[in-house]
């Protein structure tokens, strides 16, 4: 059995820890390779490379730094298939969905080969006479990402190339579960002429974790994952002197007006709910049509339409299906406890993915399409993120209603409101206390030059993902007064407040 070890210095490195996790194929449910839990100290070793090579990444010009991720970007491009094939391999995902996230990342590549124009920082002639003013929007050093097993290229890509182009090194640490593309994307960056030692990959869990928590000598971490990891990652790390961005769990809400164009919303809906097997914090966990009739008619349309979901391999020869397995096992055992929970809870489970018959399904961790009706916002199936193809239909009497079930959510992830009324989208946008809302859009993932981050329990720290808030998370400003010689006019002790 191979095993996956790390990534340090430009190089493959096998890790000594002794200790490792099985990585499976979700499809199949057979093992594929072992990944190494890192040590304490190989990931402070990783830290240190990462240390020593700051100085002269940071000195580098930023055109050239641009030009290493245009290479990269291209390299991606050429590789994607291949890319692709890993994902699926791994998180189950199916092949064009792989690939869609894929080209998510990409486009934060190409928005950090702009970077040197968002980091030229700001100058003032003259604030005083003689004296002028300006900004530098510096690197800080070393940072490190951490991210979750349901993108395992699209998240580290909202991190990294964002970091480097503004002139930081990195230690990104994947989710154990799908290790294998951070490590090819390391390796296409390393043919992509970065220098040693910038981009580094360390695999392995809490242990490693904790050392990019507490290192001194990293300056930021960004994580992408689960609430209470998100909670402790932010205290644990800003504790320690850090600034941090950690984004965390979700449960998205999909309006319905009375107004909608119903078969478009449906349509939008099943994609956003099943889509990659609803393991996707933007997906739609819960539909809020407004008023009976909406709610019944929406009722029929989605049962019409599961009948239809293709369930099965992420790869296969032909059109691909609609959604893959899950995850792992346990993570399968967690959905249909949940389902469980729901019909205990007096949920109406209206349609049951626990019985449906997946074709090639083998000893894969498939789990069909399902749809619960008459949620109510103090069921658990409303309150947790499940992070599996349920759908929750809750029914709002009233817009008023429906935005009230919502801004009392603990989390405030994503959201969309489907509707041909100009007013009530306006409203809703104004009044939604949620970070990114679709308007007739099911998942509005911002893209690469906007921000990426939620609001409330979705995500802790001031600062989004990629965008201009990227550029700021990752640069230290610096502000510089100065004045020459002919700008100094009396030599004397000022003992007030300097004023120009
Ligand atoms: P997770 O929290 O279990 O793991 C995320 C990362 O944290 C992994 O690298 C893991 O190794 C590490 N980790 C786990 N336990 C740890 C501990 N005790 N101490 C230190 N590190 C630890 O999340 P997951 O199951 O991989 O991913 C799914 C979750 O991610 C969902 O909750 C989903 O909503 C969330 N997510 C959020 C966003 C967002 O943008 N808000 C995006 C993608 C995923």
């Amino acid at each position: 059995m191979n095993t996956l070890g790390n990534f340090i210095g430009g190089q493959a490195v096998a890790s000594q820890s002794g200790r490792t996790a099985p990585v499976y194929n979700p499809a199949t449910g057979e093992q594929s390779l072992q990944v190494a839990l890192s040590s304490a100290a190989e990931t402070t070793d990783a830290v240190r490379v990462a240390s020593d090579t700051f100085p002269a990444w940071a000195k580098m010009t930023p055109l050239k730094r641009s030009r290493i991720l245009f290479k990269f970007k291209e390299l991606v491009e050429r590789n994607a298939d291949e890319l692709a094939r890993l994902i699926s391999s791994e998180h189950g995902k199916v092949f064009s969905d792989a690939k869609g996230e894929l080209t998510r990342g990409l486009e934060v590549v190409e928005f950090a080969c702009g970077i040197p124009h968002l980091q030229k920082g700001e100058h003032s002639m003259n604030v005083g006479t003689g004296v002028d003013s300006f900004s530098m929007m510096q690197p800080l050093g070393v940072c490190a990402g951490i991210s979750p097993f349901n993108f395992p290229a699209m998240v580290p890509m909202w991190m990294f190339p964002i970091a480097l182009a503004c002139g930081n090194t990195f230690v990104m640490k994947p989710s154990e579960k799908d290790p294998s593309t951070p490590m090819r994307l390391a390796e296409l960056l390393s043919e992509a002429g970065l220098p040693d030692g910038v981009f580094n990959v360390v695999n392995g869990d809490k242990e490693a974790v904790d050392v990019l928590l507490t290192d001194q000598r990293v300056q930021a971490v960004s994580f992408v994952g689960s609430t209470p990891i998100a909670e402790y990652i932010y205290a644990t790390a800003s504790s320690h002197g850090k600034r941090v961005q950690a984004l965390g769990g979700a449960k998205n809400h999909m309006v319905i007006m009375p107004d909608a164009d119903l078969d478009q919303a449906v349509d939008a809906l099943m994609g956003a709910a099943y889509g990659s097997a609803g393991e996707r914090c933007m997906a739609i966990s819960v539909a809020v049509p407004v008023g009976e009739e909406t709610a019944s008619r929406l009722r029929e349309k989605l049962i019409a339409k599961l009948d239809t979901l293709r369930v099965g391999p992420g790869l296969v020869d032909g059109p691909d299906n609609d959604m893959g397995p899950l995850v792992t096992c346990q993570h399968r055992e967690k959905v249909k406890d949940y389902i469980a929970t729901g019909v205990e809870e007096g949920a109406e489970l209206v349609v049951d993915g626990r019985e449906t018959v997946v074709k090639e399904a083998g000893n894969g961790y498939f789990i069909g399409g399902t749809l619960f009706d008459h949620v109510k916002p103090d069921m658990r199936i409303h309150a947790e993120e499940i992070f599996g193809p349920v759908l929750a239909i809750a029914r709002a009497g009233s817009f008023d209603e429906a935005v009230s079930m919502i801004n009392a959510h603990e989390f405030g992830n994503g959201t969309a409101i489907f509707t041909r009324d100009g007013d009530a989208a306006r409203q809703y946008c104004e009044q939604i206390q949620v970070g990114m809302v679709g308007v007739n859009v099911p998942i509005p993932v911002p893209m690469a030059f906007h921000s990426f981050g939620g609001w409330k329990r979705s995500l802790f720290g001031p600062l989004h993902m990629h965008g201009s808030d990227g550029v700021r998370f990752y640069t230290r400003m610096k502000t510089i007064t100065q004045r020459w010689p002919s700008g100094i006019r009396e030599e004397t002790s000022h003992f007030t407040m300097p004023t120009h």
